[in-house]
């Protein structure tokens, strides 16, 4: 499969619906995936943090989540196709895990969001088995909550710890858990719950989708910086490699 490295980090070359469909065969094999969707600020964190790297290179997949990665890749002469986002692909694997009866286990978010999440699953999927769920604030180091997934055998695990929390738990438990799909969704849950809304589509269209999330949880300002000092280093690449 073809990738386009982005400061050491491999992106999959493929779209939103392509990396759904990879995704529902490998889960039909009853294979162990493990996807982190990475932003810009994850490649920072990776490209600063030896650990946050290691976690990195032990994906199975890691695509495209953010329009900073999909401009990169263009300045780089290496267009990637599109943003494929944690959201999306837990929106568009969950008609398929419905009409599979597919094993779902919800790991993350607070007790509230996760019921919310459980319920509003329920509610519009009626085949799918949710076999477990746990809060996202406990230890790292818990073997509590991967004996529950142990217990559970779900065929799709999604992991809304926030980045780059869930992609270290994942990466520090993966050999232990049972095969089956692990994916950092984020704030996934949040969504799903309502207690987040998502961006207006108008604001996804124009790639925006950054600045509403900055201006309704202002918060977020300072892993923003990340941003610019991305940009920088993109740059810095592109210019050194074809000097004007
Ligand atoms: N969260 C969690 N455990 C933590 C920290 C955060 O379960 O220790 C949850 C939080 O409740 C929220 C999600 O992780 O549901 C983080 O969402 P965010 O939008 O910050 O995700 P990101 O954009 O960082 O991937």
């Amino acid at each position: 499969m073809r990738h386009i490295t982005i400061m050491d980090v491999p992106f999959l070359f493929t779209t939103q619906k392509a990396f759904s469909s990879l995704l529902a065969e490998r889960i039909e094999k009853k294979l162990k995936t493990f996807v982190i969707t990475a932003n810009p600020e994850i490649v920072m964190m990776a490209k600063e943090n030896p650990a946050i790297k290691e976690n990195v290179k032990r994906a199975t997949y890691v695509v495209a989540d953010g329009i900073g990665i999909i401009k990169a890749s263009q300045l780089l002469n290496n267009p990637l196709p599109e943003r494929v986002t944690g959201y999306d692909t837990m929106m568009q694997l969950l008609p398929i895990a419905d009409k599979r009866s597919y094993r779902i286990f919800l790991l993350g978010a607070q007790q509230e969001t996760l019921e919310k999440t459980e319920n509003a699953l329920k509610n519009r999927y009626s085949s799918i088995q949710i076999v477990g769920k746990h809060h996202g604030f406990f230890e790292m180091t818990s073997k509590h909550v991967t004996d529950q997934i142990m217990e559970a055998s779900p065929d799709i695990t999604f992991v809304a710890l926030g980045a780059p929390r869930q992609e270290e738990w994942i990466a520090r438990n993966l050999s232990a858990l049972p095969n089956g799909l692990y994916i950092g969704v984020g704030g996934s849950f949040d969504v799903i719950a309502g207690t987040v809304k998502r961006a207006p589509i108008i604001f996804q269209k124009l790639n925006l989708e950054w600045f509403y999330r900055l201006v309704k949880q202002p918060s977020r300002w300072r892993r923003m910086l990340a941003l610019p000092r991305f940009a920088v280093h993109i740059l810095k690449v592109k210019f050194t490699r074809n000097p004007l």
